[in-house]
């Protein structure tokens, strides 16, 4: 059964490709079993897509943005993948991320597949799906794979460490926005679209992306970044204006950083990194589950109540019997 829906995965087939991210979505235990067999069959296939994280606060345009990016993708023969990341809940400003009905037009495209956020309540259980429903879209052939996230807690941290691209949309602002941009997400992206530059917002956009340029010419540069990157572009996702320009710069870097071994540098940093994540993130579910552990922390923890033994000495002592 397995081996028929990898087969019909690495086939392309949408619907086969929506019932294996169902299955990474699920927490049933076989589920998970069956899930984890699957991607180990589409391993080694050779496919990658080019990843896109793409963050934004909700209102920003992310959706609107998508659907014409999307279609210009489409238009250019390509296949899209959508996939929507959101921590915090499925909903977020009133929309739902990587909704359909948000991106109508996108959604009826053969070429395309777009799949909302789950449900999942937690970040590493959020993150894992993501990881695994991008392993299986890169499997059924994709082009293009956007990882659709707000800017809300670790979420973009976590989605530009899933990505090959990371770009931030803003909207065009008045003043002292920029510093509304906490720093670390600026450090973090490759591509700042400053959306909506259109009509009466058109100049208050122009002005909002000379400061976005200003603010990254001044950060440190990156060593996998070729000359003029990260890079700010106004693009109104409305008028369709600026997509193309922002599709060219998103291939030339992408090009850039294949040619220099960056690009497969950062994938193999970010296994690694979702190796230890996973790590840690078991070993912390083993605390929380384990009854031999947990007892073994309630009682450890009531002698450090009780001040018999310090607590460092006592999480040292939890520690040597975790290694046993
Ligand atoms: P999201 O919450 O980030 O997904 O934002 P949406 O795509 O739902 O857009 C929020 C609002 O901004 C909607 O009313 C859009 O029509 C509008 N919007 C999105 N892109 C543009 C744009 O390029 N120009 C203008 N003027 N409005 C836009």
């Amino acid at each position: 059964m397995n081996a028929d829906l990898a087969a019909r995965v690495l086939a392309g087939e949408r619907r086969a490709l929506a019932r294996a991210v169902t299955l990474v979505e699920s927490t049933r235990a076989d589920h998970r079993a069956e899930a984890a067999a699957l991607l180990e069959t589409l391993r080694g296939h050779g496919r990658q897509a080019l990843r896109i994280g793409l963050s934004g606060t909700p209102g920003v345009g992310k959706s609107t943005f998508i659907e014409a990016f999307g279609m210009m993708l489409v238009a250019r023969g390509l296949s899209v993948a959508v996939l929507a990341v959101d921590p915090s809940s499925t909903r977020s400003g009133g929309s739902i991320l990587g909704d359909k009905t948000r991106m109508e037009r996108l959604s009826r495209e053969p070429s395309a597949f777009i799949r909302p956020s789950p449900s999942l309540s937690h970040l590493g259980g959020v993150s894992r799906r993501t990881r695994e429903a991008v392993a299986l879209c890169e499997a059924a052939g994709f082009d293009v794979v956007l990882i659709e996230t707000v800017g809300v807690g670790q979420s973009e941290t976590m989605v530009a460490e899933m990505c090959d691209i990371f770009v931030l949309l803003l909207a065009p602002a008045g003043g002292d926005e920029l510093q509304g941009v906490k720093r670390g997400i600026m450090e973090i992206a490759d591509l700042i679209l400053v959306n909506k530059a259109d009509g009466e917002l058109k100049s208050a956009a122009t002005r909002t992306c000379a400061d976005y340029a200003g603010a990254l010419r001044l950060m440190r540069k990156r060593a996998q970044d070729p000359e003029g990157f990260p890079k700010a572009l106004t693009v109104s996702a409305l008028q369709d204006d600026g997509l193309d320009r922002a599709w060219e710069e998103m291939q030339a870097l992408a090009d850039w950083r294949k040619a220099k071994g960056h690009w497969q540098d950062r994938r193999a940093e970010q296994a690694a990194h979702w190796f230890e994540e996973e790590v840690r993130g078991g070993l912390l579910a083993r605390l929380r589950t384990d009854r031999e552990v947990k007892r073994r922390m309630a009682e450890t923890g009531a002698r450090v109540a009780d001040g018999e033994i310090s607590a460092d000495a006592a999480a040292r002592e939890m520690l040597t019997w975790l290694k046993g």
